[in-house]
């Protein structure tokens, strides 16, 4: 039996070490995804021995690993990733940061890491935020992208536990994901060749291992001409992610009901905060039937045929929704009719949450920083 950590992580043993040298904030409107960081970060070691350190807020900096870390043989890593907003009234907000967390946590179990008190983690990132606020946009269009990683530090290359651990939290501004006001929608590539994640495996952890071999796939659909992958999986091509969103469908069902549908959380789909968001708002609206359950290609196209799909979006932090607009299936290109019906529903999502983020609607949803 492993004995329990001897420390705590606590919120409360947090040291700041100001940065002497702050730089000046770029224009959010020009801003690459994930180039750009603030002045400070947020790092807390973790020894099997010893327990958690106290965490450090300190200078934006390089950090110095053993180079058998067995982060960097074994991909011992799993991130999270989250946005702090401006809002109207010039409060910070997080949006859902506990549903993060969570999903942290059990990925952190997944991987043998050593487990955290979700709400103490939450309080030193809270506190990194506040550290580096002026690094939130202001802007209505723009974000703080939070980026919490978790690393094995084991210096050792037995595949094993590690002994060694740290979390670090990076933050930068991001952009807004589409020009003002308007929707650009994506083509997708379906090749079901390509398989994102499997039963028994870990597509529903947020493990980097699950991402470095997605790049080559998004560079054939580019090849291909289209701007991202739809993820389908087993005999019956089921639908099940696209890129690094959740996918949902609107659609008139066979009972002729307006339903919204996304596949169930059955160990492939990563669980999105903003996929759970849509679950949650759709349900409470209560204008149409809401349903997790599997869709595969032949009955996608066979509805698509009929006239009867009419919005296919993706959704993810990054951009809330993201209307899909073609589909490269099997050397034939079919067009979704998305765009043609409004969007009205993916824009109804996308206006709430973006209320509730900017604090131009009160909501539970987005606690001040
Ligand atoms: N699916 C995958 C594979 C992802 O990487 C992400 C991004 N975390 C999502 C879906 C969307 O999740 P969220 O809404 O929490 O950003």
């Amino acid at each position: 039996v492993r004995p329990l950590p001897p420390v705590r992580l606590q919120a409360a043993d947090l040291t700041i070490e100001r940065n002497p040298e702050c730089k000046p904030k770029p224009d959010p409107s020009a801003l690459i995804f994930g180039k750009r960081f603030s002045d400070h970060m947020l790092t807390i070691s973790w020894s099997e021995k010893d327990g958690w350190e106290a965490p450090q807020i300190k200078p934006f900096q390089n950090l110095s690993l053993h180079p058998a870390s067995s982060a960097l043989h074994y991909s011992i890593e799993l991130f999270e990733g989250m946005k702090a907003f401006r809002g109207v009234d010039n409060h910070i907000r997080l949006f859902r940061p506990m549903l993060n967390m969570e999903r942290m946590h059990r990925t952190t179990e997944r991987s043998c890491l050593p487990l955290f008190d979700k709400t103490e983690l939450l309080q030193c990132i809270k506190k990194l935020v506040e550290v580096d606020q002026d690094w939130v946009p202001f802007s209505q269009d723009a974000s703080l992208y939070i980026r919490p990683t978790f690393i094995g530090t084991e210096p050792s290359l037995g595949v094993s536990r590690a002994g060694k651990a740290l979390i670090f939290v990076i933050i930068g501004p991001v952009g807004p994901y589409f020009a003002t006001g308007s929707f650009n929608p994506v083509s997708l590539l379906a090749d079901p060749a390509f398989v994102r994640a499997w039963k028994g495996g870990v597509g529903e952890f947020k493990m980097g291992g699950n991402y470095g071999p997605t790049i080559a796939v998004q560079t054939e659909a580019l090849k291909q001409g289209c701007q991202q992958v739809l993820w389908l999986y087993g005999p019956d091509e089921e639908i099940t992610e696209v890129g690094t969103m959740n996918l949902f469908i609107y659609w008139t069902n066979t009972k002729g009901e307006k339903e919204l549908v996304t596949p169930p959380l059955d160990g492939i789909i990563l669980p999105g905060v903003t996929r759970q968001s849509l679950l949650d708002l759709g349900r409470t609206w209560g204008d149409f039937k809401v349903t997790e359950r599997k869709m595969g290609m032949k009955e996608f196209l066979e509805a698509l045929d009929a006239g009867r799909i009419l919005e296919v979006f993706g959704a993810g932090t990054a951009c809330v929704v993201c209307p899909v607009g073609s589909l490269l299936y099997r050397g034939k290109t079919y067009q979704i009719p998305t765009m043609q019906n409004g969007p009205d529903l993916a824009k109804r999502f996308y206006k709430e949450l973006t209320d509730i983020q900017y604090g131009r609607k009160p909501s539970e949803w987005a606690p001040v920083v």
